[in-house]
């Protein structure tokens, strides 16, 4: 048994060290079972970014290494510009390819859960997972894992990234030696999309120093950053020209801006999965704004983005309101009610946060 120690630094609302009991192992007891050869499943979030698809294929490359019989299940598509990520084009999509994924999952031993902290971040995938035989691998970076349903884990808010916590896992486990240079192109790539291109608090000196050791070893990080971030499509520009000059909202009494997207708008510019990635952030560059909103009519659903800067908590605003979670400073959310419904709730709720937000 293991304890989940959470909470500090990042909490910057509570300022506390919490104590969270679990009954997932430690995933140090996987080093010496590394030898064995096994069947092993890795799977990360819906809709994958960098950080899920990095550390999910970053792993892919490590365990094979070992002679282990290992598939990635992503629970949906992805966005085009994950594609060059070494190993990419042998991962399944759940929704697409369901027969054979369901197949992996039910011969499988081990299943490697990463970068969320509960199944039902998988979408349909999550009763077959809560279901199968094999024995669970929880690694990821998000506040109040599920820790009962792993049978080893790990849960690490303090960390920039999932891909960051494969790199240690790597490392602890003796085995460094095995980093080559798809390893280390698909943990930078998701060492760099959650540390927002190494921006952000969460870039700390770890990180660079796993960095300056991929250098060492030859690693062409502007190509990575070319293929994630200057690999769109001209439509993409136009419909964020679109959205910034029509369905921007700056609520400049409370330091929070929002953008919401509709159905028309998405089918208009032709909008696939990914392109929509990053557009939250914009309002943040505006003076003074604090906290940013994004609604997106997707889909069967409404789904949230919520970012800030200091010491608005996004991961409990989300939870509360939003039927989500995340980080301190990121967070998503989800709902079945409408984009104008949704609308008019978050103008709602934002009125029992009024003193927070006016004095930031
Ligand atoms: P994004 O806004 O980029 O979709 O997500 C920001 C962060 O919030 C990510 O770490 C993501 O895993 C988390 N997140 C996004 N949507 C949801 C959601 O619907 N539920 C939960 N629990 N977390 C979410
Ligand atoms: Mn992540």
């Amino acid at each position: 048994m293991i304890i989940y120690l959470g909470g500090k630094g990042k909490d910057q609302s509570l300022n506390l060290t919490y104590f969270c009991a679990s009954f997932m192992q430690s995933i140090s007891q996987l080093f010496p079972l590394l030898q064995e050869p096994r069947k092993v499943i890795i799977t990360t979030h819906q809709k994958p970014d960098p950080d899920a698809m990095g550390s999910s294929l970053g792993l892919y490359h490590f365990l094979q290494s070992f002679g282990h019989e290992v598939q990635v299940i992503s629970p949906t598509n992805w966005a085009a510009f994950l594609d060059w990520m070494p190993g990419c084009d042998k991962v399944l999509d759940f929704e697409t390819q369901q027969q054979a994924a369901v197949a992996s999952i039910q011969q499988s031993d081990w299943i490697f859960c990463l970068d969320f902290n509960a199944l039902s971040r998988t979408k349909k995938m999550a009763p077959l997972l809560e279901n199968a035989k094999a024995k669970k691998i929880l690694i990821d970076h998000h506040r109040e894992p599920q820790t009962t349903v792993f049978e080893w884990g790990i849960s690490d808010i303090e960390k920039s990234s999932t891909s960051e916590m494969i790199y240690d896992f790597i490392v602890q486990s003796g085995h460094a030696d095995r980093i080559n240079d798809f390893i280390m192109s698909c943990l930078y790539a998701g060492v760099m999309g959650d540390t927002g291109s190494f921006r952000f608090a969460s870039a700390t000196a770890g990180v660079h120093e796993m960095i300056a050791s991929f250098k060492r070893n030859g690693l062409q990080h502007t190509r990575i950053h070319e293929l994630i971030y200057d690999n769109y499509l001209e439509n993409r520009y136009r419909f964020i020209g679109h959205v910034l000059s029509h369905r921007l909202e700056v609520i400049y009494e409370l330091n929070v801006a929002l953008i919401w997207v509709s159905k028309q708008d998405l089918l208009k510019f032709q909008i696939k999965t990914g392109d929509t990635e990053g557009l939250v952030n914009y309002p943040l560059g505006i003076q003074g704004i604090k906290v940013a909103a994004l609604l997106i009519d997707r889909d069967e659903k409404r789904k949230w983005s919520f970012r800030s800067k200091g010491t608005f908590d996004c991961n409990t605003f989300a939870r509360r309101h939003f039927n989500g979670g995340g980080h301190f400073n990121a967070a998503g959310g989800e709902s079945d009610e409408s984009l104008e419904q949704n609308l008019k709730q978050f103008r709602t709720v934002l009125l029992e946060y009024v003193e927070q937000l006016r004095n930031y």
